[in-house]
């Protein structure tokens, strides 16, 4: 920029420079001949008087002697820089046929008629003849000025080389580069400040409009100036400020508007009318396995989510210009069940019925998986509770019938009664514990106590029925050892532990109780040498009414819920369990519990 600024200037110096030397050059030569051309004439004139006056008195006159005498007095005095033929005046006398008479610088019977030359054939008509004829001899300009001369007949001809005019023109052309030079020389400075007080902002401008466009607002152009460009940066400023505002306004809504939506619980993806995705927030990425980032935006829904249901739904949501809810399955990344909820993006014109559309993604997995285990624990309830009942009724029937009049039968069945009772009883127990657990009530009693009791407590419990089974039960407990807990709730998923120890033991087998301070909190480890547990039932024996081997549970009164109620209680104070078991063995339970 700057560099062109410096060059139109040179340009513009060059040519006024040279207009105006070629002018003053042009004005100095017209001075100059008018001059010279003034000079002639007088010369002319005088001769003119000299030949009229002089003729009167002598008829001969000798034309040549006086051009040659006059063309003496005439020439210069000072020849030192020029040389004779350079600057004599030459005085020629012609007759009316053109016919040389009389000539001061060579001998004039040698030279050829002038009639035909211009300034001769002017005098010859009665005016003053004049020419400006080049001489390539001399290399000179020379200007003619031919008088009549009535009373002879004759025409006086007086010239003289413009001599100057080439100096004149050396001289303009000397001063023209001269001022050139100087002309360059001092404007190439005021030049240089110049285009810097016009390049300088432009470049600022530059550099900040620069940064602009890459988004950062906070510069702004440092030009105090009261002219135009000074105007120019505030309005720049205020333009900038104003966008600066705008554009964190901006933001700021999208931001929010983004954490909005991606706070929100459910996907969303919307698309614009040619299915191009327009927003997609983290958990619809999340449902369907993309990576978010930039780069999602503008693809298809379809390449996308890869999911031909959720396309159809939302492109028949945009066609019939309503809303749907849908359910669908997919397989991955992983499985789940999904509620897809299509409405259209309602148009601003119109002529339009809708601008695109929007997909409300709802990760329902978990719902319809509690749906189906309530599903599955009420007619498991509902089976296990039918059992004994229809037991109890069989056996209240069969005494009815007549039974109860033998008394060893009726004290038999009775007994049965008793026992299936019973089992109703624990049951609903069972049912119940799992419900409080599962809804947290009645976990009141929270506070911290020794390990050691419950364990004794326990143990006292259970004490006649390992007995009976000829298992022998042992404690380890570190008599410090203490947990924050529901005491009743420890109590209770160590009974069931060791109760289930007991029930699938072997003769003479063993239940070992351990507990210990370990990294996690609270270690409680349950070892008994008893049946074991197939391996592939061990992924399911905390599910509700599991069992591995159902004929066995019951008849040894099992309900199914006893680890059930283990894990809820092991779960409700963010504990860990796990179970290590070889068939034929024995099992142990290790349960882990904060401090
Ligand atoms: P149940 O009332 O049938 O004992 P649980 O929920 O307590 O129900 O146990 C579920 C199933 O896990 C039992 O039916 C049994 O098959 C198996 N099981 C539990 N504890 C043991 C153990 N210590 N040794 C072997 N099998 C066990």
């Amino acid at each position: 920029m700057r560099k062109k600024f410096f060059l139109y200037y040179m340009i513009l110096i060059v040519i006024g420079v040279s207009i105006t030397g070629f002018f003053t050059a042009q004005l100095a030569q017209k001075f100059y001949k008018d001059e010279v051309e003034e000079k002639l004439k007088s010369t002319a004139y005088m001769l003119e008087a000299y030949i009229t006056e002089e003729g009167s008195k002598n008829h001969s006159m000798d034309f040549d002697a006086v051009a040659k005498r006059y063309a003496k007095v005439l020439s210069p005095s000072d020849k030192s820089n020029l040389s004779a033929s350079d600057t004599n005046t030459r005085i020629t006398f012609v007759d009316k046929t053109g016919k040389v008479i009389g000539e001061s610088e060579t001998d004039y019977h040698t030279m050829e008629n002038h009639l035909d030359r211009k300034e001769i054939k002017e005098a010859l008509q009665g005016k003053i003849g004049r020419d400006f004829r080049f001489s390539h001899t001399l290399n000179t300009e020379f200007m003619y000025i031919a008088l009549p001369i009535d009373s002879t007949g004759t025409i006086v001809r007086v010239s003289v080389p413009l001599v100057q005019i080439r100096s004149i023109n050396n001289i303009m052309w000397l001063y023209t580069i001269l001022g050139i030079v100087l002309g360059l020389f001092l404007t190439s400075a005021l030049a240089f400040r110049f285009s810097s007080s016009i390049t300088r902002p432009i470049n600022e401008f530059m550099s900040i409009t620069r940064e602009i466009s890459v988004g950062n607002y906070s510069r702004r152009v440092n030009i105090k100036e009261k002219n135009e460009l000074g105007h120019l940066a505030r309005t720049f400023n205020e333009m900038t400020s104003k966008l600066e505002r705008t554009m964190s306004e901006i933001v700021d809504k999208s931001l929010k508007v983004e954490s909005i939506i991606d706070s929100m619980p459910s996907g969303i993806v919307a698309v614009d009318i040619q299915s191009k995705v327009i927003l997609i927030n983290t958990i619809a990425c999340e449902i369907f396995g993309i990576k978010n980032g930039p780069g999602l935006i503008g693809m298809n829904i379809i390449e996308l989510i890869r999911n031909s249901q959720v396309n159809a739904y939302l492109t028949e949501s945009m066609v019939s210009n309503r809303s749907l809810i849908n359910e669908i399955t997919i397989g991955a990344p992983n499985e789940k069940i999904l509620r897809i909820y299509t409405t259209p993006i309602k148009s601003k014109d119109i002529d339009i019925p809708n601008s695109g559309g929007l997909v409300f993604i709802q990760d329902i997995t978990n719902i319809r998986k509690l749906e189906q285990i309530r599903t599955e624990f009420v007619s498991n309830v509902t089976h296990e509770l039918k059992t004994p009942l229809t037991s109890i009724r069989g056996f209240i029937e069969t005494l009815r019938g007549g039974a109860i009049e033998d008394k060893n039968v009726a004290e038999r069945f009775l007994e049965i009664i008793d026992i299936e009772a019973e089992r109703l009883y624990t049951l609903i127990n069972d049912i119940l514990q799992l419900s409080e657990i599962e809804t947290k009530q009645k976990d009141v009693n929270i506070g911290l106590y020794h390990i050691k009791p419950i364990v004794e407590d326990t143990l006292s419990i259970l004490e006649g029925t390992a007995e009976k089974k000829g298992v022998i039960l042992t404690c380890e407990v570190d008599p410090e050892l203490k947990i924050n807990a529901n005491r009743n709730r420890i109590k209770q998923m160590l009974i069931n532990l060791v109760e289930n120890g007991i029930k699938y033991n072997v003769e003479n087998g063993s239940v070992d109780i351990k507990a210990y301070k370990s990294e996690g909190g609270v270690t409680v480890r349950i070892k008994d040498t008893g049946i074991g547990i197939p391996e592939e039932h061990l992924p399911r024996i905390f599910e509700r009414f599991y069992r591995v081997d159902k004929g066995r549970s019951r008849s040894m009164g099992g309900t199914g819920l006893g680890l059930s109620i283990v894990k809820h209680i092991v779960n409700l104070y963010n504990g860990d369990i796990k179970v290590f078991s070889k068939l034929g063995e024995g099992t142990e339970f290790v349960i882990t519990l904060p401090a």
